[in-house]
C-alpha cells in the first residue's frame, strides 16, 4: 500500500529488570507488544542510579538474532568469548550478528552518573540464524550525519536516507534502518521506508505527530506504524528527537527460549544443548 504511514499503536512500556538487576522500560517484547517483525525486543535504560544499572549483564549467550546497543549517555563496556572486547560510550553504536552463537557480557563502566541507551534485537532470517557471529562497532564519530537546511539533524546508524545518506552500519539480512532525528519545533521531517517494512518511532524528546493522525507522542513513548511507503513526522511546540527504524518484515515462524530465538522448538532445544556442551566458546 503506498501513502503516508499512520500510527498503529502506541505504548509507554513495561517497566522490567534483566541481567543482573538492570531496571529498564521495555518497548516490545513485552506484554503487550509481543514483536514487531523482525524486531523482538525493545529496551530503553535511563537512569542516574547506580543501583538501577550497575550489575550490568553478566556473561550470557545469543543465538539466532542480532543485538543493537545504542548508548546517548554513559559508557558499557562489553566482552566476548573470542577476545572480543571494547567500550561504547554515549553516542556510539554497537551492532552484533549473534548468529550461532557467543556469550558475552555487557557492564557498566562506570560507577556514577547517567546510564542511558537502547538495545534492540533484530531477528535474523531462517537463512542466516546460524551464520558466523559479527561485530559492526562504530564510534559517534564515525556515524554519518545528515544536517539539513530547516534545522534537522539526523545521525544514519544504518540504512539510506532520501538524500542518500548511507548509514555506517551495513545490514543485509533485515535491510533495517535506524536513524536518530533530531528536529525544530513545528518542523517536518519526511523519510522513505520500503513497503516489506514494519517500523517504529521512539520519542527521546519533546513530542511528536505522525502524518495528521491523532496520536501525539511524547517523551518515552513508541508508536508502532502501518503501510505505506512514508512516513512524515512533525514536531509541536517544542524541538524534538525521536529514532525511527524500520526493518524487512521476515513473515517466519518465531520461538524464543530465553536468549535464543530461533524458527522451531527443537532448535531452541538444540541451542540449550549446544551452550551447555560448551559448542559456543569454539
Ligand atoms: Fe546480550
Amino acid at each position: 500500500m503506498t501513502g503516508a504511514r499512520k500510527i498503529l499503536k502506541i505504548s509507554s512500556g513495561h517497566q522490567a529488570s534483566d541481567g543482573a538487576g538492570v531496571k529498564l522500560t521495555r518497548f516490545i517484547g513485552s506484554p503487550e507488544i509481543d514483536m514487531v517483525d523482525p524486531f523482538l525486543l525493545l529496551d530503553y535504560f535511563s537512569s542516574d542510579r547506580p543501583g538501577d544499572y550497575i550489575g550490568g549483564f553478566p556473561d550470557h549467550p545469543h543465538r539466532g538474532f542480532e543485538t543493537v546497543t545504542y548508548l546517548l549517555a554513559g559508557r558499557m563496556r562489553h566482552k566476548d568469548n573470542a577476545g572480543h572486547e571494547g567500550v561504547i560510550e554515549a553516542g556510539d553504536v554497537q551492532w552484533m550478528t549473534a548468529g550461532r552463537g557467543i556469550i558475552h557480557s555487557e557492564m557498566p563502566e562506570q560507577e556514577d552518573g547517567l546510564l542511558q541507551g537502547f538495545q534492540l534485537w533484530v531477528n535474523l532470517p531462517a537463512r542466516d540464524k546460524m551464520m558466523a557471529p559479527a561485530y559492526q562497532e562504530f564510534s559517534a564519530e564515525n556515524i554519518p550525519v545528515e544536517s539539513q537546511n530547516n534545522g534537522t539533524v539526523v545521525k544514519v546508524i544504518s540504512g539510506t536516507t532520501d538524500m542518500g545518506t548511507i548509514g555506517a552500519v551495513e545490514n543485509t539480512s533485515t535491510k533495517s534502518l535506524f536513524l536518530d532525528v533530531s528536529i525544530k519545533a513545528e518542523s517536518s521531517y519526511s523519510q522513505a521506508i520500503p513497503e516489506s517494512h514494519n517500523g517504529f518511532i521512539f520519542v527521546i524528546n519533546g513530542g511528536v505527530k505522525i502524518d495528521d493522525g491523532d496520536y501525539f507522542l511524547t517523551k518515552k513513548m513508541l508508536g508502532i506504524l502501518g503501510n505505506g511507503d512514508h512516513v512524515t513526522i512533525t514536531s509541536g511546540k517544542e524541538d524534538s528527537r525521536f529514532l525511527l527504524i524500520a526493518g524487512q518484515c521476515l513473515n517466519e515462524p518465531v520461538v524464543r527460549g530465553g536468549p535464543f530465538v530461533m524458527n522451531t522448538r527443537a532448535e531452541i532445544l538444540r541451542a540449550f544443548q549446544d551452550y551447555k556442551d560448551g559448542n559456543f566458546r569454539r
